[in-house]
């Protein structure tokens, strides 16, 4: 670990191919997902299954009881029209030697997540047609308090409940001998920036990809730093040190508190906007009033279509705030180099594509493209040197 190997030269060619892949299918998904919805929504589907599944209930059937089955109906719908995608995404990892994981477990990873959307989501969608019934004014207000609450509590929660779900962690330990060098480096930057990090744990891609990844995640007594064991096992420490570095530039900028800050903005006009479209859209669908339960393809409509729109601006919104993470390295560490040679070996093993078209860059990308992070470190170093007395 002392020294790392060096990263291999970089294959664009086919970085590029799997990048169109890769976006290729998830527009695909994304439109397959919408014109079902619409279709659901406009055409009286979404009346039809709700009317079977009513059918099969006992008559006296409470409304919680028809959400249920109504949600259940719907989600094995959507699930089964996302599959094929699903399937499609690693089928391009395996094609693009970027897998290490095995059907069997693949298959685990889909269960886990279905069970876990199935939960979070009916439980949401319970308590939002709960709403609607009680409180048909201002169900959206009530319904964007508790998302919120929702929100904060799964950041907090995330990195002990549904990260271990998916991936092994393990805090790195000063006992070993390979890691209390690393262990000394990453504790004094934390400390000299004043952060309060409740640890540093390796994070077990490998048995699944052989990606490389680093978070920042967690909320107050959550809060730490996650560097995956694909990164851990190649680099060397001073370039570890720079991607931790990186996370820390993060916390130091809080920038989870302002990525939730932004989600409360976006959710409260997304809700009300929903309440709006449904209170208009009732009577043209012929919904039995806002509470309806077929009314929510359409609610899950106007929150996918304006997800679908705001995207470039929560891109940018994350790259900016990616570009003040790795300011932050510069400013504080005095150096670019490892952080280059990072970013170099993230272009390699992740197979990314370092310099895409601008405008790919502008909507989809939630990172400034590695080339321009690189020639970012370089004008920082420029400057420097021309500043220097
Ligand atoms: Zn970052």
């Amino acid at each position: 670990m002392e020294t790392g190997e060096a990263a291999q030269p970089l294959n664009q060619d086919s970085a590029r191919r799997y990048s169109r892949a890769k976006l290729r299918l998830s527009l695909s998904a994304t439109a397959i997902e919408l014109v079902l919805l619409a279709a659901l929504a406009f055409t009286g589907a979404s009346l039809g299954i709700e009317h079977a599944v009513v059918r099969r209930l006992p008559a006296q059937a409470s409304a919680w009881l028809i959400v249920l089955g109504y949600v259940a109906a719907l989600g094995a719908l959507l699930k089964l029209a996302s599959l094929p995608f699903s399937l499609a995404e690693q089928h391009i990892e395996i094609r693009y030697g970027l897998n290490r994981q095995s059907w069997a477990s693949w298959w685990r990873d889909e269960a886990k997540g279905l069970a876990l959307e199935a939960i979070l989501g009916l439980a949401a969608i319970e308590l939002i047609y709960a709403l609607l019934r009680s409180a048909p004014r201002t169900w959206w207000l009530w319904g964007w308090l508790a998302f919120l609450a929702f929100t904060i509590l799964l950041a907090q929660l995330a990195p002990v409940l549904l990260f271990p779900l998916f991936f092994k962690f393990r805090e790195l330990s000063p006992e070993n001998p390979n890691e209390a060098e690393l262990i000394r480096r990453l504790s004094s930057r934390a400390a000299a920036a004043g952060a309060r990090i409740r640890g540093i744990y390796e994070w077990m891609l490998g048995e699944k990809t052989v990606k490389a990844n680093a978070a920042l995640a967690g909320w107050g007594a959550t809060r730490r730093v996650l560097i995956s064991d694909t990164l851990m096992q190649t680099a060397g420490v001073d370039e570890i040190e720079a991607v931790f570095t990186h996370e820390l530039g993060h916390h130091v900028h809080r920038h989870i508190r302002q990525g939730l800050l932004l989600q409360a903005g976006l959710s409260l006009a997304g809700f009300w906007l929903s309440a709006r479209v449904l209170e208009r859209l009732t009577p043209v669908l012929h919904l039995h009033g806002i509470a309806d339960i077929a009314g929510l393809p359409l609610l899950a409509l106007v929150v996918a279509a304006l997800s679908l729109l705001l995207l470039p601006a929560a891109n940018a919104f994350s790259r900016r705030l990616e570009r003040q993470a790795d300011d932050y390295v510069f400013s504080s560490t005095g150096r670019v180099e490892p952080l280059i040679q990072g970013l170099e070996r993230l272009a390699q093993r992740n197979l990314a594509e370092v310099s895409p078209p601008r405008w790919k860059e502008a909507i989809f990308y939630s990172h400034p493209a590695i080339a321009t992070r690189i020639r970012r470190a370089r004008e920082w170093e420029k400057q420097r040197a021309a500043t220097a007395p």
